[in-house]
């Protein structure tokens, strides 16, 4: 399984580049088919029998079908309980996070957490969290390991501190959040193809971890986190942050995606 994110294809740096509708984004989708396409590759020659890309990025309607592998099927379009990872619970043996980037609060090209701005960090026990965290959290609950991370060099060192054994392809550097030192398609594409057939040899399902778990959401203002705390199990534990537990990464994370939709729907244009 392929959960395929925008922040971190080849070349994107900027909103522009993520933004559906927008001309920068129509170019950049055909960048970010070919990251998937190179993966896909690369995990059939690596012995996939099969590989579903679910489609991971904002209107999760981003990747072009009439270009796609012929290898894949694809998940695409909205809304799915497990968002980013739905799928994970089928039979996969193992899951590539394309496209990633670094978790709110922290540097790296477009570095968030589930929400653009909004969401100053997320801790997962105890633990500052991106969504290549979370998700490998998940992951893990139904004994699927992380295969290849591809991103910005910084989400790479963050998936080193989630997902030691996976393999990473770094297809920019980080200069600032809207800036990067990117390598052309055609050197990434080799790169993501190599990693992906390397990373097979560890495909294969281990044994499910259910154990519960403790997340804390920081809003940028006070108002989306008195929102999110309406959401029963959720806390208001300081002026701007909520917290919740939940007896599974599963429960936790639709838990987390309905904090996500209240506060989302508190937020005004201006005044934020
Ligand atoms: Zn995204």
């Amino acid at each position: 399984m392929i959960s395929a994110d925008m922040e971190g294809a080849t070349g994107v740096t900027w909103t522009g580049d993520v933004t559906p509708g927008t001309e920068q984004w129509q170019r950049f989708r055909r960048l970010f088919t070919a990251d998937v396409n190179a993966c896909v590759s690369g995990l059939v020659a690596g012995g996939a029998q099969q590989v579903v890309v679910n489609e991971a990025h904002s209107s999760q309607r981003n990747l072009l079908l009439e270009d796609l592998h012929e290898s894949a099927r694809m998940l695409t379009g909205r809304h799915k309980p497990l968002s980013m990872m739905q799928g994970i619970d089928s039979d996969v043996d193992g899951v590539v996070f394309l496209g990633y980037h670094t978790g709110a609060g922290s540097r790296g090209v477009l570095a968030h957490t589930y929400m653009e701005n909004s969401i100053t960090g997320v801790w997962l026990d105890g633990v500052l969290a991106s969504e290549g965290r979370l998700n490998a959290a998940l992951a893990a609950e139904y004994g699927v390991p992380v295969l290849l991370v591809t991103g910005d060099d910084l989400t790479c060192e963050d998936a080193a501190s989630y997902a030691a054994p996976a393999w990473t392809v770094a297809v920019k550097e980080c200069v600032s959040r809207y800036a990067a030192v990117c390598l052309p398609p055609a050197v990434t594409s080799s790169q993501i193809t190599e990693a992906a057939t390397a990373a097979m040899a560890s495909a294969g399902r281990s044994d499910a971890v259910v154990a519960p778990h403790h997340v804390e959401v920081e809003f940028d203002a006070s108002h989306l986190a008195e929102a999110a705390a309406v959401v029963p199990t959720v806390d208001l534990i300081g002026v701007r942050r909520v917290g919740f537990d939940a007896v599974s990464m599963t429960e936790a994370m639709k838990a987390f995606k309905v904090v996500t939709h209240i506060a989302g729907a508190a937020i005004e244009d201006v005044y934020g």
